[in-house]
């Protein structure tokens, strides 16, 4: 880790859920500005951490952000540093999508206050950088599935916050929405320092823009570094049970290339 103060830090979380032990001990840091990528298979605890984190849930272990510890912060403090979107949020049919992502500055207004021009004005940035300006008047219910992902991201952005917790942000966005998003993520953290942790399940997505991967297995951390450290083609077939090839782009991160089974 560079010399940069750490961004997030999670020292030994654990979470049971119904008594079960969903996520075990687990450890990991990024920097300040940098991006975060959880992978790991179907069910190997990635939401659950991420909500811990987000302190959704009740969990055991510290987490820090900025350097400070989060289990003691009031909710609307925790509220103003911590941006997150569920894996599949719900959103409210009858609200508009200029109304929904405005309550994004709920924890940045004053006591009793309505929003204000800087509000409505972050509002305005968002939708825009979202591609959402010509919806600001539409119904959430009357959204196609990735125009809901955006509007879930929009109000998170709009928040300002300091850490983000994506799950599976572009889980239902087309190609060039998902490198719309992923590329507006990525400029965020590089020019306001913002702080992401997404989980991502496509393995070259996550090795191309994250600069930190944590591969989840049954809940505890697998391995963790540079994505080419993590994402290799042993640990690939070994954790997921999947034929792949790993090979290198020009910027020396990991591709991962499916393979199919011996034909008959
Ligand atoms: P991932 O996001 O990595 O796919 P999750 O964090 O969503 O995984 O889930 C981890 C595991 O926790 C899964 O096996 C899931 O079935 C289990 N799980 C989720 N919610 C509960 C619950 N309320 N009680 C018991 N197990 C749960
Ligand atoms: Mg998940």
């Amino acid at each position: 880790m560079t010399d940069r103060a750490l961004g997030l830090e999670v020292s030994g979380v654990a979470v049971d859920l119904d008594r079960t032990p969903i996520v075990r001990d687990v450890s990991c840091a990024v920097a300040q500005g940098g991006w975060l990528a959880l992978i790991g298979p179907n069910g190997a605890g990635k939401s659950t951490l991420l909500r811990a984190v987000a302190g959704l849930l009740p969990h055991r272990g510290d987490v820090r952000i900025d350097g400070s510890p989060v289990g003691h912060l009031r909710a609307r403090e925790r509220a103003r540093l911590i941006g997150y979107v569920a894996q599949n949020p719900l959103l409210p049919p009858d609200m508009t999508v200029q109304e929904y992502v405005l309550l994004g500055r709920t924890p940045h207004l004053g006591y009793l206050a309505g929003p204000g021009e800087r509000d409505r004005e972050a509002v305005r940035r968002t939708l825009t950088a979202l591609d959402l300006g010509d919806y600001a008047d539409r119904r959430l219910a009357q959204l196609s599935g990735g125009e809901r992902q955006r509007a879930a991201l929009a109000r998170a952005l709009a928040q300002e916050p300091r850490l983000l917790l994506l799950d599976e942000p572009t889980s239902a966005l087309d190609l060039g929405h998902q490198q719309h998003v992923l590329d507006l993520v990525d400029d965020l953290r590089r020019t306001q320092d913002l702080t992401v942790v997404t989980t991502l399940h496509d393995l070259t997505t996550a090795a191309q823009y994250a600069d930190r991967l944590v591969l989840l297995h049954q809940g505890r951390v697998e391995s963790a570094g540079a994505p080419a450290e993590v994402v290799t083609q042993d640990a690939i077939a070994r954790v997921y049970a999947a034929r792949v090839s790993v090979t290198t782009d020009p910027d020396g991160r990991p591709v991962v290339t499916p393979l199919r089974g011996a034909r008959n």
